[in-house]
């Protein structure tokens, strides 16, 4: 694999032969030369985002080499990685600070006006096909983006008198070099819990866990009381703090009653059973 900037391997276009200077480069997966983004045949990737080298390419060499079949001539295939809530904001407010500047407020942009209307708007670009859209996911942003400040988004609570608003923390780091520092993060706290022997599920795992599609074990274990008071408020500026719950469907609000009921009917059972 290749490393951040351009690691120890091919640091050269396979297309048009020239030095690869910034991070606008896709790596092929199988032959693993790398590609300028502007070398491309539109000259871009799928939705056009600044930044986004997410996705699992073939070059048109490796492509050539597979078995073809019907009368398409081939082409490049990029097929959009799962990427974590992290990323796909980092995406998003990369995007609008340079393309959208002046909507900002000192550089800040809305949660819900800004944030969220460009990830709804990219949905089909951002998300693979088979990303569920969860009914939750505006409550899942703000989350997000509380759960990683300030080390990768920065609130202008303090600039803008008023939540929601947000930047990159550093506006700098391109998204390829974003997610490096944050698989590098995830490994650091990995090799952590190892040593402290602390439990896989922690109070931070989740922003690791960040994903539209069903994280089924990792919501479940990490079900908090936070988690059911977030279920219960409508989503709103307020939810800015709560965790993002991204498993399942909430249970509904009744069911622990039920539970409790049913389980105390059986209690009840049982006792006149032995009685
Ligand atoms: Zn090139
Ligand atoms: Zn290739």
């Amino acid at each position: 694999m290749r490393g951040n900037a351009l690691g120890k391997q091919a640091t050269t276009c396979d297309y048009c032969h020239t030095t690869v200077e910034d991070d606008n480069y896709l790596d092929c997966r199988i032959c693993e030369q790398i590609v300028h983004i502007k070398c491309l045949p539109h000259a871009s990737t799928p939705g056009d985002l600044l930044g986004d080298v997410f996705f699992d390419f073939t070059c048109i060499k490796c492509v050539r080499k597979e078995p073809q079949s019907g009368v398409e001539p081939p082409k490049e295939r990029l097929v959009r990685q799962r990427i974590p809530w992290l990323l796909v904001l980092t995406l998003t407010l990369y995007n609008l600070s340079i393309k959208s500047k002046g909507l900002s407020h000192h550089g800040y942009f809305h949660w819900r006006t800004h944030i969220i209307s460009f990830v709804n708007k990219n949905w089909n670009y951002i998300f693979e096909p088979r990303a569920r859209r969860r009914k939750q996911w505006a409550g899942s942003v703000s989350g997000a983006l509380s759960h990683n400040s300030p080390e990768y988004f920065q609130s202008g609570v303090s600039v803008c008198t008023e939540t929601g608003w947000w930047k990159l923390a550093k506006p700098h780091l391109t998204p390829r070099s974003v997610r490096a520092e944050y698989e590098q993060r995830l490994l650091e706290r990995q090799l952590l819990r190892t040593d402290r022997r602390l439990p896989v599920v922690d109070e931070n795992s989740c922003d690791s866990d960040l994903s539209v599609t069903d994280h089924l074990s990792d919501a479940q274990a990490t079900a908090t009381t936070e988690e059911a008071v977030e279920r219960l408020l409508p989503v709103s500026e307020g939810c800015a703090r709560a965790i993002p719950y991204m498993g399942r469907p909430p249970p509904a609000v009744e069911q622990p009653a039920e539970l409790h009921n049913s389980k105390s009917r059986r209690r009840g059972m049982s006792r006149s059973k032995s009685m």
